[in-house]
């Protein structure tokens, strides 16, 4: 969203106001080719922030007054598109054979197939894919996804901006 510049009638080119929501689920996965400790199974609990800009609601009397995006409204689209199917499922690469014959061998296993290698940057990636469609253009208010933060632990993260 453009700010009018303070002392002129023009857009502030440089002022972008954005809110953030944080989310966090468990997955598990694993980096086929790496050569450490990365290539065993093993699980995360993940920190996804989604960041989103858009026009401020200037209407009186509506519940989101003020605000981009309700929190909550939010939270339920992503949890709608993403948590809901992502939260304890074991994401795959999907040439992973050996691990997708393993999985599909366990009846109603949570999996998630991936088109590339499960590592933070490559799930950032992913998830921005999911959710821009989810978020843009969402009530006719300029809203757009512009940043896609993936923790995969407190100290390893993946951010892409739109
Ligand atoms: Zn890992």
């Amino acid at each position: 969203m453009q700010v009018p510049c303070a002392t002129c009638t023009y857009p502030n080119p440089y002022s972008m106001l954005t809110i953030t929501r944080k989310l966090e689920f468990d997955a598990g996965h694993r980096i086929p080719d790496h050569n450490s400790q990365c290539r065993n199974l093993h699980g995360h609990r993940y920190t996804l922030l989604i960041t989103l800009t858009g026009d401020v609601v200037q209407q009186d009397g509506q519940s989101d007054n003020g605000m981009i995006m309700d929190f909550g409204d939010i939270k339920a689209l992503a949890n709608e598109h993403l948590v809901n199917m992502w939260d304890h499922a074991f994401i795959v690469y999907k040439n992973d054979t050996a691990v997708r014959a393993f999985l599909d061998s366990m009846p109603n296993h949570k999996t998630v197939v991936i088109d590339r290698v499960p590592t933070v940057e490559n799930m950032a990636q992913v998830v921005f894919d999911i959710l821009k469609g989810v978020y843009n253009d969402r009530f006719g208010r300029h809203l757009a996804l512009t940043k896609v933060t993936l923790y995969e632990t407190p100290n390893c993260w993946a951010e892409i901006d739109g």
